[in-house]
């Protein structure tokens, strides 16, 4: 369905919608209460750019950082995010990050939670990962080594699109049609795009 997008609906659009790097940012937060910056940042751009108004951003992020006070937030989170929406500050009009700039941009240190999982989690911790978030959309233990191997080779939009294909079987994508016409994943907002397409 189309129309509004409101911060109650995020956590059902992240479960069917959302890429390994947003699943785990949304996941952070939901877990931690919080996120560091440059996960604000990630995470913000691409909620934006998904359709999230900024009266609706606000409201996602102050009930997302429950154990802080209103004027806590007020002082050090509002302001921020409504800078990300170019209404404060130059007032400049920012982009969502998309894979190459996440993948080359700041490297997460320990309590981060930005990046690529497929660039920057050790292969372990990935394929946990990839089986507790996307088992019920069809992935199996069967699935990794293809995807590990895609890893390994340092092609991680390619391991990133063959997941979006095993957990978009049920809607028909098949395997080496990527987001469509055989396009691999290059942005985060791209994969959110197609698979809500392909829900229509
Ligand atoms: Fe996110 Fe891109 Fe990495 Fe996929 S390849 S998890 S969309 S940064």
């Amino acid at each position: 369905s189309t129309g509004k997008i409101t911060a109650e609906m995020i956590d059902d659009m992240a479960r069917k919608h959302f890429p390994m790097c947003m699943r785990h940012l949304h996941e952070c937060l939901r877990r931690d209460r919080h996120l560091k910056h440059h996960g604000r940042l990630q995470y913000g751009l691409f909620l934006k750019v998904l359709g999230l108004s900024i009266e609706e951003a606000i409201t996602f992020w102050r009930r997302s950082f429950s154990q802080i006070q209103d004027d806590k937030f007020n002082k050090e989170y509002r302001y921020n995010i409504r800078h990300s929406y170019g209404l404060e500050g130059k007032r400049a009009n920012y982009a969502a990050k998309s894979c190459v700039q996440i993948l080359t941009g700041e490297t997460p240190g320990p309590g981060d939670s930005h990046g690529c999982p497929y660039r920057h989690f050790s292969q372990e911790n990935l394929s946990s990962a990839l089986l507790a978030t996307y088992s019920s959309q069809g992935l199996t233990q069967a699935d990794l080594p293809e995807i590990l191997h895609a890893v390994k080779s340092q092609h991680y939009h390619v391991a990133c699109t063959r997941v979006f294909e095993i957990t978009h079987a049920r809607d028909g994508v098949y395997k080496g049609e990527g987001v469509g016409g055989g396009e691999s994943v290059t942005h985060p907002n791209q994969y959110a795009a197609r698979s809500r397409e392909l829900e229509k």
